[in-house]
C-alpha cells in the first residue's frame, strides 16, 4: 500500500495526498452528520491528466475510488464506507472556467467549479446558467451532473441533464473520453453523456462539462399565494402554464407547518399573511418584456385564479427585498426542520395529477400508524417533486420516532410507487436508498443497470456499494 501512496504522491505532489486524520475529516463526514466513512487517502488532483493517472493506479492496485465534489449530497453517495480501503478523489482543485462561447451559448468548465462560481462567471457576460440550489455556494458542477440535480428552475429550464451538452470523463481504466461537444443535435449512437449524468460516480469520473447558457431574463415577478388545498394548487399550476407560458419559472408548494417552523426558528423573516392557510404557493415569473408587462401578467393570473375560487389570498412582491423574503421563507424550511429536531425525509416525485390524492392517502396512513406525526410537506410542485418529511409529534420525541424510520419509509415509498412515482426525485440513490431501489425497480431494469455497470467498470472500483 505504501507503494501505491508513493506513486500517488509522485503523480500529484505529496501535499495533495491527505493521510492525516484531521486533514481528511471534512471529506469523510456526510453533510447531514448521519454517517462518517474512512479512507486510505484523500487525493486532490488539479488536472484531468492527473485524475487519469490516479485512476490508472487505483485500477492496478484494485483500490476503490469515491469521487467527491462539494460533499453536499444527501444520500451518502460522496463518502466511502468504514472499511478504510477506498480513496476519496476530490475534484475541488479542478476549478477553471475553460471557455465561454457566446455565439454557441455554451460554457466549458472543469468539474470542480462551484455552481455559484459558474453562475457569477455567466452573469458577467450577461447570460444565465439556470441551475440553482440552496447548496450552490458549496456544491460543484461535477456533483450536480453526477446527481442530475434539480432545484428551483427545473419547471422552465430542466434539470442538470438538460443543461449539459458535453462531458469529459476519466473512465474506470484511466482513459480520458473527450466528449466536450457543444452540439444541440448529435444522434451518433448511444448517448454516453446521459449515462454518466446521474451515475453518482459509479461509472467514471467527470472532469469537464459543456453547459448550456440562456439569455438572462430582464425582470422577475414573485408572489406568495395562500391556498386551501393541494388540488387547488395543481389547478393554479395549470392556469399559470396557460396564462404565463414560458415565463413561469418556479412553482413551489409549502404546507402550513413548514412555514410555521420557519417563523419559529428564523423570526428575522417577515410574515406575509396575517391569516394562516393550509398551503402556500411561491410562484415566480421571469421575462423579457417590461417590468410592467411582467407584473401585469402575474396580476392577471391572480385575479383569474381568485375569480375561479382557486386561491384564498395573494401577495405580490413589490421590491427585491420582498421577493427575497419570500424565497428565504421557502429555502429555510430544511434548516428550520433541522433546528426543530431529527425527522424522516423523503425526496419523491409523482405525476402532478396524482399529488393531491397521494398526499391525502399517505397522510392518513401515517397518522393512523403514528398518531400525532407532523407532516412537513413542501417542494417543487411544478416538477411533481415533493419533500415529504415527517417530524415527531413533539420536538423532544425525535429519538424514539426515528426508530420507526423503516416503517415510515415503507408507507411513503410504497404509496409513491402505487401512485406511479419515484423514490428519488433529485437527490439520487447513493448508499442510503440502495435497498429501496431493488424493491421498486423491475428485475429487467435492474439487470440492464447491472450490465451497464459491469461494462463500464468491470473491476467495480468506481464508488462501489452506491446505487447498486
Ligand atoms: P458530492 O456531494 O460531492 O457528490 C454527490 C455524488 O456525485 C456522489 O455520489 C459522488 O461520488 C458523485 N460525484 C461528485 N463529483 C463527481 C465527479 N466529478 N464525477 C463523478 N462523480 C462525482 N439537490 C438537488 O437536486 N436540488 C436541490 O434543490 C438541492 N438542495 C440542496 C440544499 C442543501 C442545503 C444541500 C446541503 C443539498 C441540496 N441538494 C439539492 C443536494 C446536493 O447539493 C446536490 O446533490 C449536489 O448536486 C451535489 O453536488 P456536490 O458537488 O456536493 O457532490
Amino acid at each position: 500500500m505504501q507503494n501505491f501512496l508513493n506513486l500517488c504522491k509522485s503523480a500529484i505532489g505529496e501535499e495533495y495526498v491527505l493521510l492525516d486524520e484531521d486533514q481528511q475529516a471534512p471529506y469523510l463526514q456526510d453533510w447531514r452528520q448521519r454517517a462518517r466513512g474512512n479512507a486510505l487517502a484523500v487525493l486532490r488532483p488539479a488536472e484531468t491528466e492527473q485524475v487519469a493517472q490516479l485512476v490508472k493506479l487505483c485500477t492496478t492496485f484494485k483500490i476503490p475510488i469515491v469521487a467527491q465534489g462539494g460533499n453536499t449530497g444527501l444520500v451518502l453517495g460522496s463518502i466511502p464506507d468504514q472499511s478504510g480501503t477506498a480513496v476519496i478523489l476530490s475534484l475541488q482543485r479542478l476549478n477553471k472556467i475553460r471557455q465561454i462561447d457566446i455565439a454557441n451559448s455554451t460554457l466549458t468548465v472543469d468539474a470542480g467549479c462551484l455552481l455559484q462560481q459558474i453562475q457569477v462567471a455567466v452573469d458577467e457576460v450577461d447570460m444565465l446558467f439556470p441551475l440553482s440550489l440552496a447548496s450552490e455556494g458549496s456544491c460543484t458542477i461535477g456533483g450536480n451532473l453526477s446527481t442530475n440535480a434539480g432545484g428551483t428552475a427545473v419547471l422552465r429550464y430542466g434539470n442538470a441533464r438538460e443543461l449539459c451538452l458535453g462531458l469529459e470523463v476519466v473512465t474506470a481504466n484511466g482513459e480520458i473520453w473527450n466528449g466536450l461537444r457543444g452540439l444541440r443535435k448529435d444522434n451518433t449512437g448511444y448517448d454516453l453523456r446521459d449515462l454518466f449524468i446521474g451515475a453518482e460516480g459509479t461509472l467514471g469520473i467527470i472532469t469537464g462539462a459543456v453547459l448550456k447558457l440562456f439569455p438572462k431574463p430582464r425582470n422577475f415577478a414573485t408572489a406568495l399565494i395562500s391556498i386551501d388545498s393541494i388540488l387547488h394548487a395543481v389547478d393554479l399550476l395549470s392556469l399559470a402554464k396557460q396564462l404565463c407560458h414560458a415565463n413561469l419559472t418556479s412553482f413551489e408548494l409549502i404546507n402550513h407547518l413548514s412555514l410555521e417552523l420557519v417563523h419559529k426558528h428564523f423570526p428575522q423573516y417577515q410574515r406575509v399573511f396575517a391569516k394562516a392557510s393550509p398551503f402556500y404557493v411561491l410562484l415566480e415569473l421571469s421575462g423579457f418584456g417590461t417590468e410592467e408587462q411582467n407584473t401585469q401578467q402575474i396580476e392577471d393570473l391572480i385575479s383569474t385564479a381568485m375569480e375561479a375560487d382557486l386561491i384564498v389570498d395573494a401577495a405580490i412582491a413589490n421590491s427585491i427585498s420582498q421577493a427575497n423574503n419570500c424565497w428565504a421563507l421557502r429555502e429555510s424550511i430544511s434548516s428550520a426542520q433541522a433546528k426543530e429536531g431529527k425527522n424522516i425525509k423523503h425526496d419523491i416525485s409523482l405525476p402532478i395529477s396524482a399529488i393531491a390524492d397521494f398526499v391525502k392517502d399517505t397522510n392518513i396512513r401515517i397518522e393512523n400508524a403514528f398518531p400525532g406525526s407532523r407532516m412537513v410537506t413542501f417542494g417543487h410542485l411544478g416538477d411533481g417533486n415533493l419533500h415529504f418529511n415527517v417530524s415527531p409529534p413533539t420536538q423532544s420525541e425525535h429519538e424514539n420516532f426515528l426508530a420507526h424510520q423503516a416503517e415510515i419509509n415503507r408507507i411513503v415509498h410504497d404509496k409513491t410507487h402505487q401512485y406511479g412515482g419515484s423514490i428519488s426525485a433529485e437527490h439520487g440513490i447513493g448508499a442510503l436508498k440502495k435497498q429501496e431501489l431493488t424493491r421498486y425497480k423491475s428485475p429487467v431494469e435492474l439487470q440492464l443497470m447491472r450490465a451497464i455497470k459491469s461494462a463500464f467498470d468491470p473491476d467495480n472500483i468506481m464508488n462501489p456499494g452506491k446505487i447498486l
